[in-house]
């Protein structure tokens, strides 16, 4: 089984010319992830995907099963994850098309099942750095060698949905650092950490964020972006796989390690 996982929502549900050799379907204690998990093989890489909304793209943002989605890469073996996320730009260096990897998070959701440590356990995972730099690092050397630009660093601000945002809104979230805005990330990012699953971005502007351009928003414009960034992701993705270590040196795989009350 590939120790590699990818998530991917808005846009990005299946990659074109990747071949599925084995489909898992998963029972987790926290219910259903949101589709099954598919086992591909792509230019010599193998790697497990999910896809966030289901296919076809029917689980709102609020309504994903995020701790079912990671319970269940990890129990097929996955001890890596590389998201895929369509967002918004709210940083004015930022155009749609442009890819991110962010650097912070921050997390602005309520409701949302966010730990797995509720009821006999105590637990508070570190979070100074809320993505792996060993996938991180492999994703900048990808994307050098394929001469795409990648924005190194970004916060990443994380919305309830399934609305987007005000303008007022948008303003306050650029005061407070985000660059980009999203309704995916968490808990995502910190369910992974507690799973000690390495876990690492990879947003495409898909968008400018609300008032940020004198348009009206669109979730076909999200999709048309999406779409057309998908060849670039691709060959991003499967560079990244293969320059990726077999054995992990980055600190995720002992997250929990003096975590414990
Ligand atoms: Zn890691």
């Amino acid at each position: 089984m590939p120790k590699v996982g990818i998530i991917a929502g808005s846009g990005f549900y299946e990659f074109e010319g990747v071949d599925t050799v084995d489909i898992r379907t998963v029972k987790t204690p926290f219910g259903e992830p949101s589709d099954a998990y598919r086992v591909c093989e792509y230019a010599g890489t193998e790697f497990v995907f999910l896809s966030r909304h289901g296919i076809p793209h029917h689980i709102p943002p609020h309504k994903i099963n995020y701790r079912a989605n990671m319970w269940g890469f990890r129990e097929i073996g996955v001890e890596r994850i590389l998201s895929v996320n369509a967002v918004g730009g709210i940083s004015s260096v930022l155009k749609p098309g442009d890819m991110v990897i962010p650097d912070q998070i921050i997390d602005m959701t309520h409701g949302r099942a966010a730990t797995f440590y509720e009821e006999d356990e105590v637990v508070h995972v570190d979070f100074t750095d809320p993505y792996c730099p060993e996938l991180r690092q492999a994703i900048f050397l990808s994307g050098e060698e394929a001469r795409a630009e990648l924005k190194r660093s970004g916060v990443y601000i994380c919305v309830n949905g399934p609305r987007l945002e005000s303008k007022a809104e948008i303003g306050y979230f650029s005061r407070i650092g985000a660059d980009i805005v999203g309704m995916t990330v968490m808990p995502e990012a910190c369910l992974a950490r507690e799973l000690e699953l390495c876990y690492a971005v990879v947003a495409v502007v898909t968008n400018y964020a609300a008032g940020i351009a004198a348009k009206r928003l669109t979730t076909a414009e999200v999709v048309n972006v999406m779409k057309a960034s998908t060849g670039r992701m691709r060959k991003l993705l499967a560079d990244t796989l293969r320059r990726l270590p077999a054995k992990r040196t980055c600190g995720c795989s002992a997250a929990l390690r003096e975590a414990r009350m």
